[in-house]
């Protein structure tokens, strides 16, 4: 029997950690600078013992000391550890503050806070006045709020709070980069004693799946020595169900512990990786046991290598979280975790060859993330101009401008100059990307937020949806046998998710109708965190809203109306805004529409090797609703073309939404100055023009008269006729006319005479 321990209160005598012989050189850089960079290895003790090392030093008197922490497990765990070592009751000096839980006392004087939360607390408080020292750790992670929190924060220390103490710590980060950013600053690098780790890497590459190989690896382990629990690094809650159905099936030993470690555990089940046990554990994990925790006991690690990672695709224009190759130095950071109580081992499930050929670091989250949330942030706080904020690493303009164009189109700031609006700020309070914040923002008006919940937790994952074959003849039948609605493809994502919940996730069931079961099971989680977010109850029949509802489609518009898209002709094919083309992805319902809205723009490459802009997750809209809505991208103006067919000047109302042409009504009554201008650009810019007898047996002799004259007498100032010059005569002639017989016998050459003064027509004749 198994038996885990958890509440141990004993005060714990941590000042052997290396950090302790940095008191002193740490004392002497907080007199001289109220900034200090301490890169230091793992074990040595800076996140649970800087803050301690602060706090008796008394410089702090009454206010706070900050610890941030890029994850909420983190923040938990090592604000437990550290009340433990102090003697303290959790929550009273010693306390701790994430989504969804604050656990922080008037009498608190360490609060170990996730990023998020800080910049939440600087929205409120702009001096932060009640805090003392801010201690950003494991800054190595570059996360975007962490690098926006440092910013700020190194400007209200410039600015308003010249005594708040700013710490930057990390074991693997470069610090030269960072002291030049700061400016005035001190830096401390301690060599550490973290016990040694050795490293064990793959002979070759291996291609079974990641859980297989590490799966064995383990029970190779527990076969092999008697004492040391385990931690295996997984990307995802996926790959860690995998894992420990694979170490089940294996033989080892009955009397072992498996535990999952992930951050959508409840805090309850995250807890058991933290407990101490009577037998050898294996845990595992994804990324959240990277950096700051100590998991007591382990003393092998085994490595799959691989993270899910946040980026933007700028191609689809949306952020993905795709499985990467993890950097060196994230490697070197889940090695440590083995050496943290004695030494340890570390098995790396790649070779030293693909070793070496990994990034050194990872890329700064503000490099390879969406702007969109993180520009309407610094709007909160009075940054209007993103684009020359005081960024550790700057993002690409051209995103920092994309990011503003999307806000703008979504209401969230105005146009130039931008300034953040009030739907802007009621967004800011959604924590979610501002594109479904819009939606949900739009759902309270049309009472669909269960809906809307439902539609952003189906469409802002991985696709539910598999590609279906041309064999798949009885997988498209099923699927299309789902729903008759074909308004929106929520419908159909909605009803192969509800057919699914109803089979229980089954796999067959689910493949059999084309769903992705493992994207059915994480919709179903984030819908009910979502629902948890707006306050609302998951209906307690568990009915998904199914029932065709136009509002659904119109707050589908809203969030994404820079993706609106007209049908060209019967077909698929489909015009975007600014010029480009797009075909309806096989799966959308939405065939018979003439005017869509978008979620998803995919480019891929054929296999002719041409590139194709696939569009995908549509809902059919409505032009009254555009109008309605009447953004300021929508104009709507009477415009006369030249219709070659008919060979005439025909007017018609259009709508556009910047640039795409919306809806077009022919009008009867004509602009006479807009046909004359009409008539004269074509007649001036289309290169197989209609033939006018008058020009060709008039004008055009005395333009080239005109022209000869100009270069032989320049002293004559006689003007010349640029094509623009020469639609703006035509024009005037023609004007009121609507097809080129209507002016046929119109008189052309005084016109242009009329150009000249009488001394210049003079000089001509001769
Ligand atoms: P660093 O942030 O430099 O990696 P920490 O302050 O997190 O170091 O931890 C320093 C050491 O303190 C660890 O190596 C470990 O020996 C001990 N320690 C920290 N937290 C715990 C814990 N929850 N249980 C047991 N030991 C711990
Ligand atoms: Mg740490």
């Amino acid at each position: 029997m198994c038996t885990s321990n958890m509440d141990n209160r004993e005060p714990v005598e941590s000042t052997a950690l290396p950090v302790w012989e940095l008191r002193g050189a740490l004392s002497a850089a907080w007199d001289a600078h109220n900034r200090v960079v301490l890169v230091a290895p793992t074990g040595s003790g800076k996140t649970t013992q800087v803050c301690q090392m602060i706090l008796q030093d008394g410089r702090n008197r009454d206010k706070q000391i900050v610890v941030l922490q890029p994850r909420r497990v983190a923040a938990r765990t090592v604000a437990r550890r550290v009340a433990q070592e102090m003697g303290v009751e959790l929550g009273s000096m010693v306390g701790y503050q994430v989504r969804f839980e604050d656990v922080i006392a008037p009498e608190t004087r360490i609060a170990f806070v996730t990023e998020g939360i800080l910049l939440r607390w600087m929205q409120d408080d702009p001096t932060l006045s009640k805090i003392g020292a801010i201690l950003f750790d494991e800054f190595h992670e570059r996360n975007l709020l962490s690098d926006i929190g440092l910013a700020l924060v190194k400007s209200l220390q410039q600015h308003s709070r010249p005594d708040l103490l700013v710490m930057v710590m990390s074991a693997t980060l470069d610090a030269a980069p960072l002291t030049e950013y700061l400016g005035e600053c001190a830096v401390l690098e301690s060599q550490g004693r973290a016990y040694p780790v050795e490293m064990h890497y793959s002979e070759w590459d291996d291609d079974l799946p990641v859980w297989e190989q590490a799966a064995q690896k383990a029970a190779e382990l527990l076969r092999e020595t008697d004492t040391g629990d385990i931690l295996i690094f997984m990307p995802g809650a996926y790959e860690i169900q995998s894992t420990i159905e694979e170490l089940r099936h294996s033989k080892i030993k009955t009397d072992i512990a498996i535990i999952p470690l992930h951050g959508e555990l409840s805090p309850q089940d995250q807890d058991r990786a933290f407990a101490t046990a009577s037998c050898r554990r294996i845990i595992v994990s994804t990324n959240v046991a990277e950096t700051s925790v100590t998991l007591p006991g382990i003393r092998f690690v085994i490595d799959s290598g691989q993270a899910r990672i946040a980026r933007f695709d700028t191609e689809h224009g949306i952020s993905t979280l795709h499985i990467e190759p993890i950097s060196r130095a994230s490697a070197e950071q889940r090695a440590g975790r083995a050496g943290r109580l004695g030494p340890g081992d570390c098995y790396r499930l790649w070779t030293l060859d693909n070793h070496a050929k990994r990034p050194e670091r990872n890329t700064p989250e503000i490099q390879r993330m969406e702007l969109a949330e993180v520009v309407l942030l610094l709007h909160s706080f009075g940054v209007t101009d993103a684009e020359h904020f005081d960024f550790l690493d700057k993002p690409d303009v051209e995103r920092v401008h994309r990011a503003e164009e999307l806000l703008v189109a979504l209401g969230a700031i105005t146009a130039e100059p931008h300034c953040i609006t009030d739907t802007g700020r009621e967004m800011l309070r959604l924590p979610m990307h501002p594109r479904y914040a819009r939606m949900v923002i739009e759902a309270k008006k049309f009472g669909c937020m269960r809906e809307i919940a439902l539609f952003v937790s189906l469409v802002s994952g991985r696709d539910l949806l598999t590609r279906l074959n041309r064999e798949d003849k009885s997988a498209r039948r099923n699927r299309d046998g789902l729903t008759r609605l074909d308004q929106s493809d929520y419908y159909l994502l909605a009803a192969s998710f509800a057919h699914a919940l109803q089979n229980h996730l089954d796999y067959k069931t689910c493949y059999s109708y084309g769903v992705n079961p493992h994207v059915a099971r994480e919709v179903a989680m984030t819908y009910r965190q979502i629902l948890d977010i707006l306050n609302l109850k998951e209906d307690d029949s568990g009915a998904i809203p199914l029932a065709p509802n136009e509002a659904i489609q119109r707050c589908h518009l809203v969030g994404f109306i820079d993706q609106l898209a007209v049908r060209q002709g019967g077909s698929e094919e489909f015009e975007l805004v600014n010029g480009r083309h797009g075909t309806l992805m096989q799966e959308s319902v939405a065939r018979r529409s003439p005017l869509i809205v978008v979620s998803e723009i995919r480019e891929i490459t054929t296999r002719q090797g041409d590139k194709l802009t696939l569009i995908g997750i549509a809902s059919a809209v409505d032009a009254k609703w555009l109008r309605e809505l009447n953004p300021p991208q929508l104009h709507e103006m009477t415009e006369h073309v030249y219709n070659r067919l008919n060979k005439r000047v025909v007017a018609a109302r259009v709508l556009r939404y910047n640039n795409l042409v919306i809806a077009g009504e022919a009008l009867q009554k004509l602009d006479p100055v807009a046909t004359g201008q009409v008539l004269a650009n074509e007649f001036v810019y289309n290169p197989h023009p209609m033939s006018v007898p008058r020009w060709e047996r008039e004008v055009k002799p005395w333009l080239r008269m005109v022209a000869r004259k100009r270069t032989q007498e320049p002293a004559l100032d006689l003007p010349e006729f640029t094509d623009e010059k020469i639609v703006q005569v035509l024009a005037l002639a023609w004007e009121g006319g609507a097809s080129f017989k209507d002016i046929a016998d119109r008189p052309l050459l005084p016109a242009f005479r009329a150009q000249l003064t009488d001394a210049q027509l003079q000089a001509l004749s001769h």
